[in-house]
C-alpha cells in the first residue's frame, strides 16, 4: 500500500507557511514504513531539530481505481480515520529553497501515525466533518472538511489521473492552522467529531 498527501489544502494553513494557494492538488507520497498503529509512541528522529505535526482527516481507498471520474469518486472509500503527517519543518524549509523533493521532510519512519477506521456514513454530511489537535491537552488545531479547498473526491479524480489507487492506500487530505513544534514528552490526541481517535506519545 502507498500514503498519499495532500498539502495546503486549507486557506489558513497555506497562509500561516507563506505559501501560494494551489491551483491544483499538490500531492507527495510517503512509504508503509511511516506508519504507525495502535497508538504506538512516535520516536523523535536524529535528522531534525524542528518536527512540526500537521493533524488530517484520511481517508482508506476501498478498490482499485484509475482515472477516476470525480463523480464516481465516492464509490473508492466508505472509510475515515484521522492521522498526523509528522513534518521535519527544518529539513523541507531547505529542500523548498533549493527546489528539491520533500521526501527527507515528510517520509521518515513513523512520520504517518494514522487511528483506526470508521464508516462515513455514521456522519450525515461528509463535507461537514469536525476534528481537532490536542497538544498535553490544549487544543492546537481545529478543522472541518469543509474547509478544504480540494474535497476527497477531486482529490482522488485529480490523483489517480498519475497514480493508479489500489484497495487500502490512505490518502491524507491536508491540515488546518496551528502546526507547531513537538518535543520529546508531548502527548498528541486526535478527535473526530468528539470521539477521541488517535493518541501518540513522543519519545
Ligand atoms: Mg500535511
Amino acid at each position: 500500500m502507498k500514503i498519499i498527501c495532500i498539502g495546503r489544502n486549507y486557506v489558513a494553513h497555506a497562509r500561516e507557511l507563506n505559501n501560494p494557494l494551489p491551483a491544483e492538488p499538490v500531492f507527495f507520497m510517503k512509504p508503509d514504513t511511516a506508519i504507525i498503529t495502535r497508538n504506538r509512541p512516535f520516536f523523535y528522529p536524529e535528522v531534525s531539530t524542528n518536527i512540526h505535526y500537521e493533524v488530517e482527516l484520511v481517508f482508506r481507498i476501498n478498490k482499485n481505481g484509475r482515472h477516476i471520474q470525480e463523480k464516481f469518486a465516492n464509490t473508492y472509500y466508505d472509510e475515515i480515520g484521522i492521522g498526523i503527517d509528522f513534518t521535519a519543518r527544518d529539513i523541507q524549509q531547505k529542500c523548498k529553497e533549493k527546489g528539491l523533493p520533500w521526501e527527507p521532510a515528510k517520509a521518515f519512519d513513523g512520520s504517518a501515525p494514522i487511528s483506526k477506521f470508521i464508516p462515513l456514513n455514521r456522519f450525515p454530511d461528509k463535507s461537514n466533518i469536525q476534528f481537532h489537535l490536542l497538544k498535553n491537552d490544549d487544543k492546537v488545531q481545529d478543522g472541518n472538511s469543509g474547509l478544504m479547498i480540494f474535497n476527497i473526491d477531486k482529490i482522488i479524480s485529480y490523483v489517480s489521473k498519475f497514480v493508479t489507487l489500489k484497495m487500502g492506500d490512505l490518502i491524507y487530505t491536508g491540515t488546518p492552522a496551528g502546526v507547531g513544534q513537538v518535543a520529546i514528552g508531548d502527548k498528541l490526541e486526535a478527535y473526530i467529531e468528539g470521539e477521541k481517535m488517535l493518541k501518540c506519545d513522543i519519545k
